[in-house]
């Protein structure tokens, strides 16, 4: 029987998520890998322990999470029946919907039928009756913006989650979709968006200044960058490493050992892994609310809550991962 561990609030900050009344841990777990029918129920169980045990109460997951797609929700509402479902009230779940989940024209982007009926099967997956924050999970070029923000309108109504957020929307789409939210009074309070050391999308699309402006908060997707900002990849390609046991994201191309090392010897003099440092990166960000890992192993949530311990840089440190960001940013178009 799992029993949380009683100092699990000392060892964690937790943020305000814009200007809403809910806080977020600073490092918050994502079960997109790691958490499919592929994946070592054990693990993903002790995935899910030592993250609470350490004060991280935000679990995010997806629709499609896997493989095969559900998997990762089915595997979560697991292990929250085996022994965390007293804990429910402590923790904030989150899940979406946007990507290719079932066939034919109701299963993907941003239709109301689509939706609605993707929470209902996520909810029952989970074994829950609402989450706290549901996600649409891409922006859709083809449904009206009224009709996507009133299936969140319906969502929050029916008690079927309490705040929402939107996943991978640029600065201006996201202002207009929170203007209507606004209008409904509808608790948008969260975007979530790729950003990192290596990924400036937010900052260069206005995502980030207009969540600054709306008060509302971010929280960051792939850190680390999938793991390469990390010491995974320093010295070659490691056997259980994302890149050979799945490949389908993260690719042997996207490695440049040379910037990995240059960013590594900056983080070595700060008293920091790489890990450390790029998820610091990130955290000293005032308009970051938390960063959302992964892990494929319990160490590396271990090693990862410790980023809070520095998070303050010089300018010349900012100045010389700036260099090594673009330098790594050229690489990567030849
Ligand atoms: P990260 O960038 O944090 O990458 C996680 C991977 O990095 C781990 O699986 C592990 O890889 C490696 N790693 C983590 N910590 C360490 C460490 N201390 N030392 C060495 N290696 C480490 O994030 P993800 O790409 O996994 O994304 C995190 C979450 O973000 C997802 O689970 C999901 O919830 C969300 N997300 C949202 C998306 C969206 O569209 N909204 C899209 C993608 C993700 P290894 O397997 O090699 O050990």
């Amino acid at each position: 029987m799992y029993i949380a561990d009683e100092k699990r609030y000392e060892k964690m900050t937790y943020n305000p998520c814009g200007d809403s009344g809910l806080r977020l841990p600073v490092v918050s777990l994502g079960l997109w890998h790691n958490f499919g029918d592929t994946a070592s129920y054990s693990n993903m169980k002790e995935l899910c322990h030592t993250a609470f045990d350490n004060g991280i109460t935000h679990f995010d997951l997806a629709n499609n999470y896997g493989p095969a797609p559900g998997s990762a929700e089915s595997n979560f509402g697991k292990i929250l029946r085996d022994d965390m479902m007293q804990y429910r009230d402590e923790m904030i779940i989150s899940t979406k919907a946007g990507y290719d989940m079932w066939p034919g024209p109701y299963g993907n982007w941003g239709s109301r039928k689509y939706l609605i009926a993707s929470l209902d099967q996520s909810l029952k997956r989970m074994g829950l009756d609402y989450v706290d924050i549901f996600y649409h999970h891409r922006m859709d070029p083809d449904t009206p913006l009224e009709e996507t923000m009133g299936a969140l309108e319906q969502i929050v109504r029916s008690g079927k989650a309490l705040y929402v957020g939107l996943s991978n929307y640029d600065g201006p789409t996201m202002e207009k979709a929170a203007e209507i939210l606004a209008d409904r009074h509808v608790p948008f309070i969260i975007n979530q968006n790729k950003y990192s050391i290596f990924v400036r999308t937010p900052e260069e699309n206005g995502l980030l200044d207009s969540a600054v402006r709306n008060k509302l908060g971010v929280i960051t997707f792939s850190p680390l960058a999938q793991g390469l900002l990390s010491d995974r990849y320093l010295n070659g390609i490691p056997e259980d490493s994302r890149i050979k046991t799945d490949g389908r994201f993260l690719k042997q191309e996207a490695i440049d050992v040379e910037s990995l090392r240059a960013l590594n010897d900056i983080a070595q003099n700060r008293g920091q892994s790489l890990a450390q440092m790029a998820l610091a990166w990130l955290i000293n960000k005032d308009a970051v609310t938390s960063v959302l890992i992964g892990a494929s192993k319990k160490q590396q949530i271990l090693d990862n809550i410790k980023a809070t311990e520095n998070v303050s840089f010089t300018a010349e440190e900012l100045a010389d991962i700036d260099a090594i960001a673009a330098r790594y940013n050229d690489f990567l178009k030849k």
